[in-house]
């Protein structure tokens, strides 16, 4: 233990990091199978890694491109918006960081739904704003009529994520249309689609629409998770011109690596291979929501790559028991499971898993 004798920012003490899913200790089967963070099961493509082991040798000694003109001109061209709507970010943590910074003042509000991304009230709180939860419904999905009702004259930002991490819902394009309705204009409505890839709902609303349609809407959008690149930090606003400007002013210098952009590039060229792999993992999906109920437990329907167990009190000892078989996945105590999708045989030992865990009571 060592003591110091510098002192920090007032009311940091409270704040606790970021808590990051971490890998099981090895199971009976021999194997740790990581189902805690969200990610991608697969490997990057193939023409992804070609593309890396290309560039490698110029990548590195010398700074990437700040203004990232490439990718911001493929993503620009991807969505038909202008390359001045596009703000990048070491990942999508990292600008919706961003956001909290450029937008908010001490005391401002930020509000989202609860249970939702854990690192939310963390960056709000470390940006010194007051983050605002408004309790999800007994669906487990937003209530946007709630979180209307909650907005006050302090209220600078509201987070929707849609499908939502850690309960898989989504709202619906009429719910969002009602909930606009009711925002102020000076407030920007923040979708945070990390998980949009693996939505199949026929009538979820597309962020870039509202973002269109609406001069206080920003998209949030990851390559960490469909695309598969969580290792490698990428993820990017799509804003209003001038929120976009102020998110680039509060970003940090060269965050985004020259590996990350060039990789994020190939994978937007990539787009018919990807797609089948987000197929796959969507059916995967299905597959493990049926499995699971099979065994009597409660899955919510989930539009995202992983499955919302609300377990309550029971919580603790299912996370328990898929950890002693080598599974991780994250637990909420006294709330529900949240179990990311794998690999086939990965979901098929999730499934096991439950079957030897009611074995043993
Ligand atoms: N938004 C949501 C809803 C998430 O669940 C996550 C990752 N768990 C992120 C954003 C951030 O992802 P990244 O920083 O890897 O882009």
């Amino acid at each position: 233990m060592s003591t110091t004798t510098q002192s920090f920012r007032p009311g940091l003490e409270q704040i606790a990091a970021y808590r990051a899913g971490k890998p099981a200790p090895v199971g009976p089967s021999g194997r740790s199978i990581k189902l805690s963070s969200n990610e991608n099961p697969y490997p990057p493509l193939p023409a992804v890694v070609a593309h890396l082991a290309e560039v490698l040798p110029h990548a590195i000694s010398r700074y990437p491109s700040i203004a990232a003109e490439e990718l911001t001109a493929a993503l620009a061209q991807r969505f038909d918006v202008a390359t001045e709507n596009l703000a990048l970010g070491a990942g999508s943590v990292e600008v919706a960081a961003q956001l909290i910074h450029a937008m908010t003042a001490p005391g401002d509000e930020v509000m989202f739904a609860w249970r939702s991304f854990e690192a939310y009230p963390i960056l709000v709180r470390v940006a010194g704003a007051v983050p605002v939860e408004v309790a999800l419904d007994a669906d487990s999905r937003h209530d946007l009529q709630a979180m209307a009702d909650a907005v006050t004259d302090r209220t600078r930002l509201i987070f929707v994520c849609n499908p939502n991490n850690p309960t898989g819902t989504v709202v619906s394009e009429a719910e969002l249309e009602a909930f606009m309705a009711r925002v102020p204009s000076n407030v920007l409505v923040v979708v945070d689609e990390a998980y949009v890839h693996f939505d199949r709902n026929s009538d979820s609303p597309s962020g870039i629409d509202f973002f269109r349609r609406y001069s206080n809407v920003a998209v949030l959008h990851t390559f960490s998770k469909a695309y598969g690149l969580a290792g490698l930090r990428v993820g990017y606003a799509i804003a209003p011109v001038p929120v976009a400007e102020a998110l680039r002013k509060v970003s940090v210098p060269f965050a985004v690596s020259r590996l990350a952009q060039d990789a994020a590039v190939a994978s937007l060229a990539a787009e018919g291979e990807l797609q089948l792999r987000i197929d796959e993992m969507v059916t995967e999906r299905d597959r493990l929501t049926a499995g699971l109920r099979a065994t009597g437990l409660p899955v919510v329907p989930s539009q995202a790559n992983f499955v919302w167990l609300p377990l309550g009190e029971a919580s603790a000892a299912m996370g328990a028991a898929f950890e002693a078989q080598g599974i991780s996945v994250r637990t909420f105590a006294g709330e529900g499971v949240r179990v990311s999708i794998g690999d086939p045989e990965e979901n098929d030992a999730v499934v096991a898993a439950v079957i030897a865990a009611a074995n043993r009571v």
